[in-house]
């Protein structure tokens, strides 16, 4: 799989694991819960990611990246399964202060550099044993199979084509397990799908 072009859009999935919902205090939601981020937020593995000064609280979100490889309209499982080009490790980064404050997760998830993206897989591995991991400073903050999120990635697919139509490309980010945490100036960070892509990033407070 050549490098990620850009997407004509991130959609991405809020409280896609019932631990990570309970852990915000959130019920898990009946319906996948979806928001946006701006394309401009993308950086990729080796990249500096910037703390803003608008937010006192940024935090990692290791989650599994979906990569469109065919246009999705109103599909189904089956369909937007096989739809699926690569997977590749994500990094929801999130000031979680002002996604509280603000009322919508417009400014919190859409700094530039909040989408770290590591380099796709080459082939679509099976979509329900796949681990994700963080790690910070080498740590191990996060750790989950897919096989516990709410809705499964052909559902999550199939579910975002009947809102919108899902163009070659395109990104799905399918939601963070438990375990979120505070970033830092100086921090290194990785996310990594188990065996299949991962993307490291150093974070810088901006000054
Ligand atoms: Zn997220």
């Amino acid at each position: 799989m050549p490098a990620l072009k850009r997407p004509s859009k991130i959609v991405c999935v809020g409280r896609n694991y019932a631990d990570h919902a309970k852990e915000l205090g959130n019920e898990v939601p009946r319906e996948p819960l979806l928001f946006l981020k701006p394309s401009s937020s993308i950086i990729g593995s080796g990249d500096t990611i910037v703390l803003p000064p608008q937010s006192s609280r940024v935090e990692y979100e290791g989650e599994i990246g979906v990569v469109l490889g065919a246009k999705l309209r109103n599909a189904g499982d089956g369909e937007a399964g096989r739809a699926i080009a690569a997977l590749v490790a994500a990094n929801d980064v999130t000031a979680r202060d002002l996604q509280r404050s603000d009322g919508q997760w417009t400014r919190a998830k859409g700094f530039d550099t909040f989408c770290p993206l590591g380099v796709p897989s080459d082939g679509v591995p099976a979509l329900d044993s796949l681990t994700i991991v963080t790690r910070v400073n080498g740590e191990e903050k996060q750790r989950a199979s897919s096989a516990l999120m709410v809705f499964p990635i052909p559902a999550l697919l199939a579910y975002i084509s009947t809102v919108m139509t899902l163009e070659p490309g395109d990104l799905v980010l399918t939601g963070t397990p438990a375990g979120v945490g505070a970033l830092a100036g100086g921090d290194s960070v990785e996310v990594e799908i188990e065996g299949v892509s991962s993307v490291v990033n150093t974070v810088r407070a901006q000054s």
